[in-house]
This record gives structure tokens, sequence and C-alpha cells, in this order.
């Protein structure tokens, strides 16, 4: 274990320590990222974190830095954020639950904090560890007061792959139960059922016993995806321990990712038939890829939360083979007038704390936003969306009505128009 750098003696007050960036996240939906360790005691194989790129010094699973000064900090900066947002607590590089966290509760301690914060902002937790049940019903509070989603990595339900490849996360049936608890309390969940590893879980059998399990859950999605081995010290260390584990997989793996890659990609070809093979199951099973808008829309401001549904409807037109340049041009003036509106109210502190709200809202009335799209039928969806509370549904990609809105007339959600 190592101490955190920044906790070294000094007179100078401790950074900043929610940081926003200027548009939220894609993949974590987050505004802010607080990560309390850095390096991860669950050791995974194929763990990307050991990627020379991250600058993990020492050895990646024992030498953890532990940040004891991050719940102080939180405290500080919670009396004086001012723009609302997603934290996002965990990442493909660490685990906020990993084990050091049982006796040291950073991630519980933060978790307690903003379930009694002032300004309620949401949180994520990405993570493998059952622990997280622990500190349930703080973030049910969080969840209660501004929105709650729990990301949960899972691959497969063989116990003796989890053993060889994630010695230190909790066993596969562990994560479940969490998942479980988290959607029965009224939260958000989601897998990430990646990575799906070569020749041990990327097998059809064994994606659709995966995708049973998380439906008989009621996840609100499921995001499958493939290995990536950066050249240098992650594909050295997985290789070694594949061969330990599995060693007639060392080869056909050596030859999946023949091409080193910077990315850590492994040859187009691969990529496309884990493609193939994913279609037809995740189709069987409908259940979404990407947090659903009805989920994300709950949580953020609107002009975040309309980033996001543009950037997903990128996506998934694209995945159905549609030309999305229009979209995407549209998209990227907007990532790129919503920034500038960002940057302004940074530099303004004069500025009062729902200003972004109420330009927003103002340019969404008044037509600015919609010749800033200059493209009239996603400025008609846009308007379903902000003036009707309309939202998409990324199966049927069919606008329907958000059940807020129609309870209270008091009938039932009804799909409006497509996209
Ligand atoms: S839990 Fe995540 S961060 Fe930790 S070793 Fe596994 S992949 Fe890496």
């Amino acid at each position: 274990m190592r101490p955190d750098a920044e906790e070294k003696p000094s007179a100078a007050p401790a950074p900043r320590l929610l940081k926003p960036a200027d548009l939220p996240d894609n993949f974590t939906r987050s505004l802010y990222k607080i990560a309390p360790y850095r390096g991860c005691a669950h050791g995974c194989r194929y763990c990307d974190g050991r990627a020379e790129r991250y600058y993990v010094e020492g050895d990646f699973e024992r030498d953890v830095e532990v940040r004891r000064s991050i719940p102080e900090r939180l405290e500080r900066d919670l009396a004086t954020v001012r723009e609302a947002g997603m934290i996002g607590f965990g990442s493909g590089v660490t685990d906020p639950y990993q084990p050091l966290e049982k006796a040291e509760l950073l991630t519980g301690r933060c978790a307690e904090l903003l379930a009694a914060a002032p300004r309620a902002l949401p949180a994520m937790v990405m993570t493998k560890s059952s622990l997280v049940r622990r500190d349930l019903p703080a973030w049910s509070r969080v969840n209660e007061s501004s929105g709650f989603l729990l990301m949960v990595s899972l691959t497969s339900l063989d116990e003796e792959l989890r053993e060889a490849m994630e010695p230190g996360a909790s066993s596969f049936a562990e994560r479940l139960a969490a998942l479980r608890a988290f959607k029965e309390a009224g939260c958000a969940v989601g897998v990430l059922a990646m990575p799906l590893l070569p020749g041990l879980s990327d097998g059809e059998d064994s994606i659709r016993a995966l995708y049973a399990a998380c439906a008989e859950i009621g996840v609100d999605f499921v995001m499958p995806g493939g290995l990536t081995l950066r050249p240098g010290r992650q594909k050295d260390f997985y290789l070694a321990k594949l061969g330990a584990f599995r060693p007639e997989l060392v080869e056909p793996t050596v030859a999946l990712f023949r091409e080193d890659r910077p990315s850590g990609s492994p040859l187009r070809q691969a990529a496309a038939a884990l493609f193939e093979r994913l279609a037809p199951i995740r189709r069987d099973f409908g259940l979404p890829y990407l947090l659903p808008h009805a989920a994300f829309a709950r949580f953020l401001p609107a002009h975040d939360a309309l980033r996001l549904l543009y950037r997903d409807m990128i996506e998934l037109y694209a995945e159905r083979g549609t030309d999305t340049a229009r979209l995407r041009a549209s998209a990227e003036r907007y990532d790129a007038w919503l920034v500038g509106l960002r940057r302004a109210f940074r530099r303004k502190r004069s500025l009062p704390a729902d200003w972004l709200e109420e330009r927003f809202d103002e340019a969404s009335r008044s037509g600015e936003l919609e010749s800033l799209l200059d493209n009239p039928r996603l400025a008609a969806f846009t308007r379903g969306v902000l003036l009707e509370e309309a939202r998409l549904d990324y199966g049927s990609l069919t606008l329907v009505e958000a059940p807020r809105a129609a309870a209270r007339r008091g009938e039932p959600t009804e799909p409006l128009e497509r996209a």
C-alpha cells in the first residue's frame, strides 16, 4: 500500500477534487470523477490499468495508492460546487470497492457525504465487488434525491474462470446479488460484459447464460465488449497468466493480437465476428446496450442529457446502417455551444448557480437551439424531448412519453413518433 502523493505535508490547500469536465463522459455519464485508490488489488489478468500509458508505478495489484484525503476534500468542495452533474466512482483502471475499501471506508464516507449534501448530485459506481452492498442505504438516499447508477462488470457465470482471471474480485454470484439488491432498491443498474475473453467467455452459450441471468434481474442495460491488449506490460502479463491457466489458448490469442495496435484492438475480423455472435443474443433478450435515455434524463441536467442522447443516437442509428453524418454535425455544433456556455459560466463567478440551466431553457424556447442544430427533423425531435418530456426508447428508436408526464394526467405511456 502506498500513501497518496497529494497528502505529503504542505502549506498549500489540497487541490480541488470536484473538477467538472467540459462535457459529461459518454461511457460513464459522469461530469466529475473521484478515484479513492490508484492501482487495484482485484488483480484482473487482463486489466488495462497495467498498460504503460496510465503511469501506475510499482506492482499494480500490491502498491495501491490510498487517497485518504478524498472524503475531506469532497466535503469541502460540496459546500461550494456550482455545476450539476454526475460524480463517477471507478473506471477501467481502478475499483472504488477493492479490498482495501473494507478498512479504509473512503468510498463509503463519500457515499454518506453525498447522501447528506445540501446540493444533491447524482452518482455512478463501477465495480467488481459486492462490498458496494454495504453502502446501499447511503446510495439509496442519493438515488432518491438525485439519482444513482450501479455498473457491475460481469462477463461469465463460470467461477473457475473468475478465480483464474479476476482472483481478487467478488464471485459472479455475489455480483449478481448486488445488482439485484440495488435494482430492488429502485436504482438504475447495468452490466459491463467486458472484456469477453477469446476462447474463455466469448462463446455463444456462455454469453447467452450471462444475458439470461441479467434479464432475470431486470438490469437496465448490458454493454458487451471484447478484449483489448495494449502491447507492453498489459499484453505480456495476460499472456503469461493465460499460459498458466489454459496454455492451448496462448497461440490463438497471440495470433488475434499480432498487429500490436497501440489501442490494443485485435484483428478487425475477430472483432466483427464477436459482434455478429452478439447480435442475435442481444435481439433475443431485448436488453439495451446503453443506459436508457429515460434513466439518465432523470439524473442529469437537461443540457447534458441532451448531449448524451445525441451521442447515443449516433451509435444506435449507425449500428442500424443509417447515415448519421447530418446528426453527427448537429451534435458537434451542440457540443461546441455547450462547452462555450460552460466556460463562460466558470469564468464569471458572479453568475447565479442556475445560470446554465436558465440559459439552456431560454435557448430551447427562443429558437436559438433550433437554428444551432440546423436540422429541422432533429429540432422537432428535440422539442418533443424538452417540452413534452418524451424519452427515446433505445430498442424501437421511438419517442415515448415520460411516465412522469403521463402519470400527471393519469394515463398510460404512449409511443409518440419515430426519431
Ligand atoms: S477490477 Fe477493474 S481496475 Fe481492478 S484489476 Fe479488475 S479490471 Fe483492473
